[in-house]
């Protein structure tokens, strides 16, 4: 007998019909022998049409008001999973986040978990109920609900996980695993086994949507084996687990991109010290991402070129800050570029292999793709193009490491 958390996105749930197939499969899980705590999403479009109904009201709205309003879609999904449940004669009972005292800290819309409602569940499996409890949501110290950042359920279903010790964490979507790119884009891309924590967190925060980042952190924290599959068959999926000797044989495991950032450069900014450390210190008080960055040697020695990428969603606002400052440095100008996207290959056995970095550059230049930045981890290298050519990159990337046959 396994303890399974079984976490349901807003697909699983977006119609009645579905929510009763989510039932049923929560009610097969029981009948194998198996406990079951429920961990689901709101049914699918609803935060965003919250997310859009506070945007109504107030372009800026009070984010403790905006949280309480995008948490209120997994009120609804718990009630009706626990409603289904019952009505098929399986013991359920749903849990908001205060239910079980999900604690987070009060960083609204993106609060980070710590403590979860364990002792509550553990007595409600223990009266042979099965917890349905709803994802993204939490209650800070004052008690005012907290969300956990979009695509948040997988985190809340993960952390629960953790929490009761649980045997597995089941994600279900509407995609039957994790793939070695975007099948949209590559025709050949296949279902991946097995990936580590380490590869699927950088996958995972490159531009593969399937799991939020936060998730992989806890599990790979808690050791928290995560199985992700489809709601709508009985296929296995894909498992994040631990790294093992296996894994380093395969140089690439994945090919990921993401469109959402764009490119700032500040040119002729003076080659000395603290322009880097005044130039990030306004980005990062107006709370905006910087991803990548380059700063380029100077020629002789007194004016150089700085280039990063924030979200395109903050482009705008990031180029209002930086405009002071670089008047202040007697910086010559302030560029932004909004079509660009970020290619990158993740696979652990790129600390064992060689010549990674010299293979992907050599097949883009091949392709006729120009390399704006270059970024590397242990385990990854990225690079920004031109957003034109994202989908040419991936191909071709996807065949040379090998991951179409
Ligand atoms: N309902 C939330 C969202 O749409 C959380 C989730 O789906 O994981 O972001
Ligand atoms: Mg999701």
């Amino acid at each position: 007998m396994a303890l399974i958390v079984q976490k349901y996105g807003g697909t699983s749930v977006g119609t009645v019909e579905r929510i009763k197939n989510v039932a049923q499969r929560v009610k097969r899980t029981r009948e194998a022998g198996h406990e079951v705590v429920v961990v689901v999403s709101a049914m699918a479009g609803e935060t965003n049409r919250l997310v859009k109904l506070a945007y109504e009201v107030d372009p800026d709205p009070i984010s403790r008001e905006y949280d309480a309003l995008i948490a209120s879609g997994e009120q609804v999904s718990t009630a009706l999973v626990a409603l289904a449940l019952n009505k098929m004669g399986v013991p359920a009972r749903s849990f908001l986040a205060h239910q079980i005292e999900m604690r987070t800290d009060a960083t609204r819309s993106k609060a980070r978990i710590e403590s979860v409602g364990g002792p509550i569940l553990r007595a409600a499996i223990e009266r042979g109920e099965v917890p349905v409890v709803a994802g993204f949501q939490g209650v800070d110290a004052e008690g005012s609900i907290t969300t956990l950042g979009r695509g948040g359920s997988d985190t809340t279903g993960v952390a629960l996980a953790a929490a009761l010790n649980a045997d597995v964490c089941e994600i279900y979507t509407d995609v039957d695993g994790i793939y070695t790119t975007d099948p949209n884009i590559v025709r050949a891309a296949r279902k991946i086994e097995r990936v580590s924590y380490e590869e699927m967190l950088e996958l995972a925060s490159l531009g593969a949507k399937v799991l939020q980042t936060r998730s992989v952190e806890f599990g790979m924290k808690y050791g928290v084996r995560i199985h992700v599959r489809s709601s709508f068959d009985e296929s296995e999926g894909s498992w994040v687990v631990p790294e093992d000797e296996t894994m380093e044989q395969v140089v690439v495991r994945a090919v990921a991109y993401d469109k959402n950032d764009a490119r700032i450069s500040v040119l002729g900014v003076p080659d000395q010290p603290g322009v880097a450390a005044k130039v990030f210190a306004v980005l990062s008080e107006a709370e905006i991402v910087v991803d990548m960055i380059i700063q380029n040697s100077s020629q002789d020695g007194t004016k150089t070129d700085l280039t990063f990428t924030v979200p395109k969603a903050d482009v705008l606002t990031a180029r209002r800050l930086m405009e002071p400052v670089a008047a202040a440095l007697g910086a010559a100008t302030i560029k932004t570029d909004n079509q660009i996207s970020k290619v990158s290959v993740v696979g652990v056995g790129m600390r064992s292999h060689s010549g990674v970095a010299a293979k992907m550059f050599g097949v883009l230049s091949q392709a006729g793709v120009n390399i704006q930045m270059i970024a590397t981890s242990e385990i990854k290298i990225s690079v920004v193009i031109d957003e034109a050519y994202t989908e040419l990159a991936v191909r071709v990337l996807h065949q040379a490491f090998g991951l179409d046959t």
